[in-house]
């Protein structure tokens, strides 16, 4: 009964009035709670997904789950939603990803007026269910209200914290949007055009164990060489579109046995593609440099592409679309470039143009975790005038 809810301050003269008032709060607020009670790690998003089905179901969509899960080894694959078009245009592509990072199994969120944060013991999970709760409430009341609206093609991704492995495998023979969003961001107010690439790095370097007391110039230190390596590499911020890290590093077995093995694994990203190519070179020489300084050492270097830099230009149509959107509901919506890879990342490589809406969610990955609800009413606002514009003129 789509009628029975329409709100009457709708007035289909007044654009404002289309998109402003008509995201229901509360409502919003329930299904954000509930979605973060639904444990769901990556590869464990069976249950949220089943929810989400049938939450998309009731919604009037068309929803399938493509193959992604049985290519991660997970208990679902993507959930994919189509929302048929009670307008023209081209169809519209809502994303956000439905696994969240660890602490993450049993979050009881804290609710202190407009602000839902953590207890402290696990993250809330706003990274992601912020986004996908938006997606839900804009196309319940595109529904309610019989918003002419253009097809809408949810994508709720699995496995985006463990390498976007859920985007990489999506079916996109099912997908026939082009150009979207994505719901995966902090601020409100921004929308992410421009991402790093990112290389992986994972290096083990051998040596020769010795008895460090008794026969020491028997063996080869693994540990020296390493440090070696790391104490000649640039790391850290390089510049301005590129940066550099060691975050792991393991080896040795006994403070008496010189060490034959260090394992090292780290990740250079830029937005410049040349430039991100040029410090892993130059991350991979250090390592093989410090080997051959080091007579019987040996450097395994292994590099393996994380994901693909992204860079939406302003004057794309679904950046239009954005800016018209906040427009016509009072906001202004900025441009920006993100430190880190998402879905988006992804999308943008596999042919399709989005950009990535931030939902409000705060502090993520960590225990301190929290947002506003006002802030996801204003990023669903600004959503719900993108798909109102997203018709074709005419
Ligand atoms: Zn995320």
């Amino acid at each position: 009964m789509p009628h029975a809810h329409v709100d009457k301050r709708v007035d289909p003269g007044n654009p404002i009035s289309y998109v402003t008032g008509v995201i229901q709060t509360e409502r919003l607020k329930a299904l954000f709670l509930e979605l973060v009670r639904i444990d769901s790690l990556s590869r464990r998003e069976g249950r949220i997904a089943e929810r989400l089905r049938t939450e998309l179901a009731a919604l009037g969509a068309e929803v399938e789950v493509d193959d992604a899960g049985a290519a991660v080894g997970g208990e679902t694959g993507n959930v994919i939603a189509h929302v048929p078009g009670t307008g023209p245009g081209e169809p519209l592509l809502l994303c956000a990803h439905m696994d969240t990072v660890e602490p993450g199994v049993g979050v009881k969120p804290v609710v202190e007026g407009d602000v839902i944060r953590t207890d402290g013991t696990t993250v809330l999970g706003g990274d992601d269910k912020s986004g996908v709760a938006i997606v839900c409430e804009c196309v319940r009341v595109c529904r309610e209200l019989e918003l002419p609206h253009p097809p809408l093609e949810v994508v709720f991704t699995i496995c985006e914290e463990v390498g976007l492995q859920g985007a990489k495998h999506l079916d996109l023979g099912r997908v026939r949007a082009r150009h979207g969003l994505v719901f995966d961001s902090d601020a409100v107010g921004f929308v992410f055009t421009r991402a790093p690439g990112s290389n992986g790095i994972e290096v083990v370097v051998r040596g020769r164990a010795a008895h460090a007391g008794m026969a020491p110039e028997r063996g080869i230190s693994a540990i020296q060489v390493a440090a070696d390596a790391v104490a000649r590499m640039r790391l850290g911020r390089i510049d301005a579109e590129t940066t550099a890290n060691l975050g792991l590093i393991q080896g040795g077995r006994a403070v008496n046995i010189v060490p034959e093995e260090v394992r090292i694994r780290g990740e250079a990203r830029s937005h410049d593609a040349a430039k991100l190519d040029a410090q892993t070179a130059h991350m991979r020489e250090c390592f093989e440099r410090a080997a051959a300084r080091h007579p019987g050492a040996v450097a395994d270097v292994k590099v393996h592409r994380q994901y693909e830099a992204m860079h939406v230009s302003d004057d794309s149509r679904v950046m239009r679309l954005v800016r018209a959107a906040a427009r016509e509901v009072g906001r202004t919506i900025e441009s920006a470039g993100m430190g880190g890879g998402c879905d988006a990342n992804v999308l943008n490589r596999r042919g399709l143009e989005v950009v990535n809406l931030g939902t409000g969610m705060r502090e993520i990955h960590t225990t301190s975790e929290w947002l506003k609800v006002s802030d996801m009413v204003a990023a669903a606002e600004v959503t719900l005038s993108v798909i109102r514009l997203a018709r074709s003129p005419g």
